[in-house]
């Protein structure tokens, strides 16, 4: 029994009526970019997050560089995030000209410790990104505590944790703004690329939506030279649909960790630590080990994907070079990184997968 990292078919397969249907109104309506497939989305997204407005573009990655461009960040300018994360969240960060200011992540959590914040800012520092990493909303409470001291803005990635709570409150919904992606694996996909910033101000989600669309809200009259980031029809229409089943594909996300959980158990594996804040959504569902290299290689030998998030830190990636920093700059980051292996974790992912995986981990336990 072969088990994939990540199987999108037959979550699409159980709604391909209602996926059809969209493909064939956007055909018909021709609405193939924004329009009201989006325009529709962008309200029941701002309403499941629970914010007053969403503007819908066609990356995460756009998403989190729109609301650094919008807030005239730039050359000059730092931004404080973590070098545990895809690197989109730092590049967002170099695309309008700032500089990314990395600080260490907590070792249980995975997420921006907030005790090393204070002392990375700066009279340049601009924003703050704190990720939701894996699933799991970052700190919020003590990130936000110290944010409001300085008066600087806090921009949540949220691209990993579409349905994710932090004290009851969504994802998305804390700082001034918080960025998303559907790329097509994340919790909530599009059919293709797509993004979204959620935010209750108006100010900053009427700059977003002229920067998505040429610095223009009227046709060939333009404000200012913005880009071309926009959200198609067919994804805002496909999410709208998909949307409706987050929260039940989430559930089934938590139900296959706490079977991967209780397996786990009594092993010499570490599994991931729910914080007693949250309500974790798994994106993904990453343990830890000494033996991190044999248990994968016990996988693939019986053919079951794995996963590495990240093996690379951003601070040590060659396209991070020049701003200077060096191996041991990051204890906790640099030290998790060769004992993470991420499992197969999808919605609907069955039982006997799960114990297929646990099985082999705990014969790669035992060997060499
Ligand atoms: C996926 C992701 C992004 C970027 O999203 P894209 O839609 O691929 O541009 C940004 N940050 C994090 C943490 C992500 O996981």
């Amino acid at each position: 029994m072969k088990v994939p990292f990540v199987d999108l078919r037959s979550m699409h397969l159980a709604i391909k009526d209602e996926l059809q249907e969209v493909f064939d109104r956007v055909l018909s309506n021709s609405s193939f970019v924004l329009g009201e497939e989006v325009q529709r989305f962008e309200q029941e997204f701002a309403d499941y997050v629970g914010t007053r407005h969403c503007v819908a573009v066609n990356t995460g990655t756009a998403a989190l560089h729109l609301t650094l461009a919008s807030l005239e960040i730039g050359p000059g300018d730092e931004i404080i995030t973590v070098p545990h994360t895809f690197i989109a969240t730092a590049e967002a960060i170099s695309a309008v000209g700032a500089r990314p200011v990395f600080i260490d992540i907590d070792p249980i959590s995975f997420t921006m410790d907030p005790a090393l914040l204070e002392a990375a800012i700066t009279d340049k520092t601009r924003a703050i990104i704190p990720v939701d990493l894996y699933g799991q909303i970052a700190d919020m409470e003590r990130i936000q505590e110290i944010a409001d001291r300085y008066g600087i803005p806090i921009i949540e990635d949220a691209c990993q944790a579409h349905g994710a709570e932090y004290k009851g409150r969504m994802a998305g919904s804390f700082g001034l703004a918080g960025c998303f992606s559907f790329y097509p694996g994340k919790n909530l996909g599009a059919c293709g690329e797509g993004g979204a910033v959620t935010t209750n101000d108006a100010e900053l989600a009427r700059k977003i939506r002229l920067w998505r669309d040429h610095g223009s809200s009227k046709r060939y009259e333009h404000v200012f030279p913005g880009l071309n980031m926009r959200m198609e029809g067919l994804q805002g229409g496909i999410l709208s649909v998909k949307l409706k089943y987050l929260d039940h594909w989430n559930d089934q996300r938590r139900i296959a960790a706490a079977q991967y959980d209780a397996a786990l158990a009594g092993t010499d594996i570490e599994t991931p630590v729910e914080m007693n804040y949250n309500r974790h959504v798994y994106h993904l569902y990453v343990v830890q080990s000494a033996k991190r290299q044999q248990l994968r290689e016990q996988l693939i030998e019986s053919g079951i994907e794995s996963g590495l998030h990240y093996p690379t830190p951003l601070h040590l990636q060659e396209a991070y070079r020049s701003l200077g920093y060096k191996q041991g700059d990051f204890p906790v980051t640099e030290r998790i990184k060769d004992r993470i292996l991420s499992l197969p974790m999808y919605p609907g992912i069955c039982s006997d997968a799960i114990t297929r995986v646990v099985s082999e981990l705990k014969e790669g336990c035992y060997v060499g």
